[in-house]
């Protein structure tokens, strides 16, 4: 390994492997992640992505957005997400990824709170199409160089500005990454959580840095819940029931067996009428009822949900499933600008670890995905237009201090949870 690469990407979901993909070829790229290269988010997204069909759409994709996101959302992020979203999806077709298409033509879906069908999908695999299919085109790139089993622990840092990372590779030895610029893509923080659809070593690392570091965080407290994952008392990572499974009729039941809801709701609000039906109910579950959409269309649109809940003991085709909700997705993060910039020098953040306000308050069904890839390519262009090499800081870091991984994930996780109390707490003092 030269002792200096130009650009280190932490973290490879779907925003890491974009960024990487759109800077040329002439600059060296490190990429790093904590585990197997396809252990992300990015893999599990089942419902699909987001994209402007037609300007006639602009209004009511931005309306509801905004609607969504309790209109906490950062109009300019909004609009910039929604006027990319075509060029987003070319480039994707371009690299080969494969959406649903009936007679040639693209076929689009619907999710809860999105008024029209504009949702491009691929089965209910949607994440694992695209992000396979990104992998395959970085693997091709001599200049973009993978290594697995390697988390990041910390950043080198002067004078707010970043030049490397600090990694551990879980053995006890720890590695100094020196670069021009670094680049977090570490999603989300629902390894925090027992009850998640994350997966478990997505920690938030990032957050506990950036607060180390003198960082600019923001909204860190907003953290969505997915209305529907299947009930289960194993422990573990929940599985999500897809969106888009209530978008296409599934319907949802109490302990009596009657519709108690609009399935459509967003989601937080379907959220919070889910958890009164199960306290009425005196229930830790409620009913989800795929039954009237049909044994072919169920198993042709969600193969991998049809499979999971059999493996489960349950046939959608025939039966209710036990649905309950779970922490799924992380709107706050790294405070960035519309081009992925954050408060330190030479330090961009992209994905679902970075804010930059586009999904306020919570997050419309399907934005996440094209969110990732549009200021990925953002981050990329702006790294390129304002290329700047830089020396080697001489970190001035305790090496011991990394050496303990457990008692530093302890003390991250410690950090991350108390300042999100603490972000609660000035929340609700500022609406008082
Ligand atoms: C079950 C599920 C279904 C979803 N469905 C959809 C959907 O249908 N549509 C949609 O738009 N969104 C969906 N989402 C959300 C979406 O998948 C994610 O928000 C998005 O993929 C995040 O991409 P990312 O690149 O930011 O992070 P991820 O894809 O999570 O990648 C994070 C990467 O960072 C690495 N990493 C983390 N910490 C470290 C560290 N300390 N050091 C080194 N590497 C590190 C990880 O190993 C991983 O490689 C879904 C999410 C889940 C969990």
């Amino acid at each position: 390994m030269k002792a200096k690469t130009d650009i280190i990407v932490v973290g490879t979901g779907a925003s890491g492997l974009f960024y990487a993909l759109n800077i040329p070829p002439n600059k060296a790229i490190l990429m790093v992640t904590k585990r197997a290269v396809d252990e992300s988010d990015s893999y599990l997204a089942q419902g699909g992505i987001c994209v402007l069909r037609d300007a006639d759409d602009y209004d009511s994709f931005f309306e509801d957005t905004l609607k969504a996101g309790h209109y906490e959302n950062d109009r300019a992020s909004v609009d910039v997400m929604i006027r990319s979203s075509p060029e987003i999806i070319r480039d994707l077709i371009d690299l080969g990824v494969e959406f649903e298409k009936k007679n040639g033509q693209l076929v689009y879906t619907r999710e809860g709170a999105h008024s029209k069908a504009r949702i491009l999908y691929h089965e209910d695999l949607t994440g694992a199409e695209i992000t396979s299919k990104l992998l395959a085109a970085v693997k091709k790139r001599p200049n973009i160089t993978i290594i697995e089993n390697m988390a990041m622990v910390d950043l080198i840092t002067q004078d707010n500005h970043c030049s490397g990372i600090v990694a551990s590779d879980g053995t006890g030895a720890i590695h100094l990454y020196h670069s021009d610029y670094v680049v977090l893509a570490t999603g989300g923080l629902g390894g925090l959580f027992d009850s998640s659809t994350n997966l478990a070593h997505l920690t938030g690392d990032a957050i506990a840095i950036a607060l180390k570091r003198q960082i600019e965080v923001e909204n860190i407290s907003y953290i969505q819940i997915h209305p529907t994952t299947l009930y289960s008392q194993k422990p573990g990572r929940r599985f999500l029931i897809s969106e888009s499974v209530r978008g296409e009729g599934a319907v949802l039941y109490n302990r009596k067996m009657q519709r108690f809801v609009d399935e459509l709701l967003p989601r937080d609000l379907l959220t919070k009428a889910i958890h009164q039906q199960m306290e009425q109910d005196q229930s830790d579950f409620v009913w989800l009822s795929m039954q009237d959409m049909g044994r072919e269309l169920i198993i042709h649109r969600f193969p991998n949900i049809f499979r999971h809940c059999l493996e489960e003991g349950y046939d959608i085709t025939s039966e209710c499933i036990p649905v309950t909700p779970a922490q799924h997705y992380f709107m706050g993060g790294i405070k960035v600008d519309l081009d992925s910039r954050t408060s330190m020098e030479h330090l961009y953040a992209i994905g679902e670890i970075s804010c930059n306000r586009v999904h306020g308050a919570n997050r419309l069904a399907s934005n996440s995905l094209l969110e990732s890839l549009v200021f990925a390519k953002r981050a990329a262009k702006n790294t390129q237009n304002h290329y700047k090499t830089a020396e080697i800081l001489k970190a001035t870091l305790d090496l011991d201090d990394y050496k303990d991984l457990e008692q530093l994930k302890t003390d991250y996780k410690t950090v991350i949870l108390d300042e999100i109390e603490r972000s609660k707490v000035i929340a609700r003092i500022d609406k008082a």
